[in-house]
C-alpha cells in the first residue's frame, strides 16, 4: 500500500509536547502539552490545549490536576487520554474526520523490543476507535536522520523526560547502542526550582507546578541557563589558582573571574508579583553542568549517566555491534514492524528541513555510507562522528552545541566531527514533526510500512491462537 503524495494526518506525542497537523504543509497545526487537566466535581471535564491549560492552570482551583499522558520511556501509558486527545487534535486542531485521512505516529528508538501491547494497542485505538483507515509507526530518531539525507547518524535528543543518543547505521537503529538518561528538561526544571525556592510561593499542587514549567521555568532556562564550554569544575579551578597569583594591577582587569559576572532575571509569579532575581555566572553554568556530570548535583547520580559518557557508550557499542555482527544488531524494534532493517535508506533524498540545518564545524561531511559488513568499529565511529545530529528543544541551551563538539572531540581526537544542529528555534523544537511530515512526502519512500484495519484483524487473530 503506498500514500505518496497523498495528504496524511501526522502526529508526534513527545513526553512534553504533542505536535500535530497535515503532512502536505510546512508547519503542523498545532503545538499543544502532551498532558491533561482533569477538573472533578459538578463541572467534571478534561482540558487539553495550551492556551485552555494555561487558564485553566492559573485559576489554582483545587479540584484541577494535571495529568501526563506519556510514561517515562517516552510511551503512552495512559490510553484512554491518549485517545481524548487525539479526538481533540482532530475535532478542535485539525478540524478533519479521522477516518478521512492516513495516519503517521511516531515511537522512540528503544534498546529492547517496542511491547508489541504498545504497538497493539495503538492499532485498537486508531482502527477500532478512531476508524482510521491506515496507520504508519516511525522511529522518531530514524525519521530525524532520513529526513536530513542521512542513513547513518548520531542522533543526540535532548527532551524533557529523558536524554536519548541514538546510532543508526545504514538506516538501521543500532539497538546496543542506545543510551539515556533521565538528566533532560525535567531535571532541569526541579534543579532551577531548587535553586529559587526561597524566592518562590510553596508550591501546592500539580497545576502550580505545570504553570511555571510552561511559563517562567522556560524562560529562565533559556535567558539564564548557559552550558559552560569545557569541565567546569577544571574552569572554576583555573580562575581560583589565578585569583592566588600575584597580578600588576594594570593586569588585574584582564584577568578578572568571569565567573562572577552577575545575569538579571526578571521573575513573575502569581503570588508573589514581580522580583529581579541576580545570579552570577557560575551558578547559571553550574545546573546545564549537571547533565555532564550529574554526581555534582547530587552523589547519589552515577557520573556514567552524564551525556559525555553516554555519547561515548553509544559511540563504542555501536562500533562493537556493527563490527561484530556485520549487521547492526536486531534491527529498528517498532521498526521491525514499520520499516525495513536496511537498504532503501540511501534511496531517501533531502527532506524539507534539511536546508535549514548548518554545520556546527568547518570539517568536511561524511558522505559515504559504510557498507554493513566488514566494517571495523573504528569506520562506525568515523561515520557516527561526522554526522552527529543535535535535536530536542533542551539542545538549545546557549552553548550545548559547542560543549559536546568540545566532549567528543576529547574523546575521540583522532577523527573528523560534523554535528548537525537546526538553527531556527521553532524549527528545532519541532523538528521531529518536520521530519516525519518530510517522510511521509518522499514519493520513494520504501521504508514505512501501512498498516490497515485487516492487519489489525490478522494480529488479533494470531494472538487468540
Ligand atoms: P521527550 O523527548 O522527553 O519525549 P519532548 O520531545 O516532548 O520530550 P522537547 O520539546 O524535545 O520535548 O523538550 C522539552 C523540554 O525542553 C522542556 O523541558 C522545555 O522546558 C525545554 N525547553 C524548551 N525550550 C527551551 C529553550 N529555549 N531552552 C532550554 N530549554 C527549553
Amino acid at each position: 500500500m503506498s500514500h505518496s503524495g497523498k495528504k496524511c494526518v501526522v502526529i508526534h506525542n513527545g513526553s512534553w509536547q504533542t505536535i500535530a497537523g497535515f503532512s502536505n504543509r510546512e508547519t503542523p497545526q498545532c503545538v499543544i502539552p502532551s498532558g491533561y487537566i482533569q477538573r472533578d466535581g459538578p463541572n467534571e471535564s478534561q482540558i487539553f490545549g495550551t492556551f485552555e491549560m494555561l487558564d485553566e492552570a492559573q485559576k489554582n482551583d483545587p479540584s484541577s490536576n494535571v495529568y501526563t499522558i506519556i510514561d517515562s520511556r517516552g510511551l503512552p501509558y495512559n490510553w484512554e487520554a491518549l485517545e481524548s486527545q487525539w479526538r481533540y487534535i482532530y475535532e478542535k486542531q485539525l478540524q478533519t474526520d479521522p477516518s478521512e485521512l492516513p495516519l503517521i505516529i511516531s515511537v522512540p528508538a528503544s534498546s529492547s523490543e517496542i511491547d508489541a501491547r504498545i504497538v497493539q494497542k495503538y492499532f485498537e485505538l486508531a482502527f477500532e476507535r478512531l476508524k482510521v483507515p491506515t496507520l504508519q509507526i516511525v522511529v522518531e530518531p530514524l525519521a530525524i536522520a532520513l529526513s536530513m539525507s542521512k542513513s547513518s547518524a548520531l542522533v543526540i535528543d535532548i527532551g524533557a523526560r529523558e536524554c536519548k543518543i541514538i546510532p543508526i547505521i545504514d538506516g538501521t537503529v543500532v539497538k546496543s547502542g542506545v543510551m539515556k538518561s533521565k538528566f533532560a528538561g525535567d531535571f532541569l526544571d526541579f534543579q532551577v526550582t531548587e535553586l529559587l525556592k526561597d524566592r518562590l510561593p510553596p508550591t501546592e499542587s500539580s497545576c502550580q507546578m505545570w504553570y511555571n514549567s510552561q511559563t517562567w521555568i522556560q524562560q529562565f532556562k533559556n535567558t539564564m541557563l548557559q552550558v559552560c564550554d569545557r569541565n567546569l569544575v577544571e574552569l572554576q579551578r583555573f580562575h581560583e589558582e589565578q585569583a592566588n597569583q600575584p597580578q600588576p594591577a594594570d593586569l588585574q582587569q584582564f584577568t578578572a573571574n568571569s565567573l562572577t559576572q552577575t545575569k538579571n532575571f526578571l521573575l513573575k509569579t502569581p503570588n508573589r508579583g514581580k522580583q529581579t532575581v541576580s545570579l552570577e555566572l557560575k551558578d547559571c553554568l553550574r545546573l546545564p553542568e549537571y547533565l555532564f556530570q550529574p554526581h555534582l548535583a547530587n552523589k547519589d547520580f552515577a557520573s556514567s549517566d552524564g551525556l559525555c559518557e553516554l555519547m561515548s557508550k553509544a559511540i563504542k557499542k555501536a562500533g562493537a555491534t556493527v563490527s561484530s555482527l556485520g549487521t547492526p544488531s536486531g534491527g529498528g524494534n517498532g521498526a521491525s514492524l514499520t520499516l525495513n532493517e536496511k537498504g532503501a535508506a540511501s534511496s531517501a533524498s533531502m527532506g524539507g528541513s534539511t536546508n535549514k540545518n548548518t554545520n556546527a564545524t568547518a570539517n568536511a561531511p561524511n558522505s559515504t555510507n559504510a557498507p554493513a559488513s566488514g566494517i571495523s568499529p573504528e569506520q562506525v565511529y568515523s561515520i557516527l562522528l561526522t554526522n552527529v545530529v543535535i535535536t530536542g528543544s533542551t539542545s538549545l541551551l546557549q552553548g550545548m552545541e559547542q560543549r559536546i563538539v568540545n566532549e567528543l572531540s576529547i574523546r575521540f581526537p583522532q577523527y573528523k566531527l560534523t554535528t548537525y544542529a537546526n538553527q531556527i528555534l521553532m524549527d528545532r523544537k519541532i523538528q521531529s514533526w518536520i521530519a516525519m511530515s518530510s517522510m511521509a512526502n518522499l514519493p520513494s519512500w520504501e521504508l514505512g510500512k501501512w498498516f490497515s484495519a485487516s492487519d489489525y484483524e490478522f494480529v488479533k487473530n494470531c494472538a487468540k491462537r
